[in-house]
């Protein structure tokens, strides 16, 4: 049976990295590094995902600037608001979490945030220089996802890999990450016929449609290593992923469990990006 990629693990090892690096940067510049955190209405989701960001900061030794507004906030008034953040000397990451209410255009908002700032990864410009292998501020959920990979202490030369979804936030940038680490890479979406065919032949297999189960274990090539980013709540309030995780650990070599694989990894990445931001912005590198 497969090894376990054990975000939990990695994540807490990170952090307590992260945090180090956070308290000798304090100590040497005389402020903490600061992540402003935007809300816009009451998705008790993204509310969820908003309080673990702030608490990661607070643990890592980061300050968090929280920011809750209301879902009838205009899109005007949240600019100026992105607007102050880009020019307040204190703040050296800025999110929005997203979705936002429908008012609200999320490239416009994704636009406005100084890409030096853009801790989330997710501005053009970030996700250019990824794309021209000059990476600066990576997307979270990738970049979490090649430090799992990393934990293989495989070699990613000509490897095989199969992403399953082609979203902006983590189908996209996770080929790029894996397309600079010098894999193969196919991308699958909606469009995409005959998926088992594809992942029958992946060496690697991301797993980020958002579709619980998409994944059958029997399709899982012998010794492959599974990485799935899917999240969906069960009724009974469990987590699952995109994967049918038991069936596929019996032919991986590695897989991430759901929960405890991706998930904790992306705000570790977050963390981390605000500590690089910082460094960044105080000439620190
Ligand atoms: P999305 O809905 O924006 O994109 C889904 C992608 O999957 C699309 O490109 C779509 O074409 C593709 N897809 C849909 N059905 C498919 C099918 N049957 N076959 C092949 N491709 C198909 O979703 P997203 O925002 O990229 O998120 C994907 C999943 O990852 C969700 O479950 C989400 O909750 C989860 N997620 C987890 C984390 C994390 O930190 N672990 C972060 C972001 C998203």
């Amino acid at each position: 049976t497969a090894n376990i990629l054990d975000g939990k693990a990695l994540s807490d090892r990170l952090r307590g990295e992260i945090g180090k690096e956070a308290a000798e940067l304090t100590q040497k510049h005389g402020r903490a590094p600061g992540l402003a955190v935007i809300i816009v209405g009451n998705d008790p989701a993204s509310h969820v995902y908003v309080k673990n960001k702030k608490l990661g900061c607070e643990k890592a030794g980061i300050h968090s600037f929280s920011h809750e507004l209301p879902a009838d906030t205009s899109q005007q008034h949240l600019l100026g608001l992105i607007s102050e953040l880009n020019q307040n000397p204190k703040v050296d990451g800025i999110l929005v979490q997203l979705p936002a209410p429908k008012h609200i255009d999320p490239e416009t908002i994704i636009e406005a945030i100084d890409p030096g700032k853009d801790v989330d990864g997710f501005h053009p410009y970030n996700v250019g220089r990824l794309a021209a292998r000059q990476p600066s501020l990576r997307s979270c959920t990738p970049y979490g996802c090649m430090k799992l990979l990393a934990e293989t202490g495989l070699d990613l030369h000509g490897m095989e890999c199969v992403i399953v979804g082609a979203s902006n936030i983590v189908g996209r940038p996770m080929a790029l990450e894996l397309l600079l680490a010098g894999a193969t890479v196919t991308i699958c979406h909606r469009f995409t016929e005959n998926l088992q065919s594809h992942i029958e032949r992946a060496e690697i297999v991301i797993a980020a449609a958002g579709k619980r189960g998409l994944i059958k274990g029997e399709w899982i090539k012998q010794g492959a290593i599974v990485i799935d980013v899917g999240i969906h709540r069960l009724e009974d309030g469990s987590l699952t992923g995109d994967v049918e995780f038991d069936e596929a650990s019996k032919k991986a070599g590695w897989i991430t469990p759901v929960p405890g694989g991706v998930g904790p990894m992306t705000i570790t990445m977050l963390l981390a990006n605000t500590v690089q931001a910082f460094k960044i912005h105080v000439g620190d590198e």
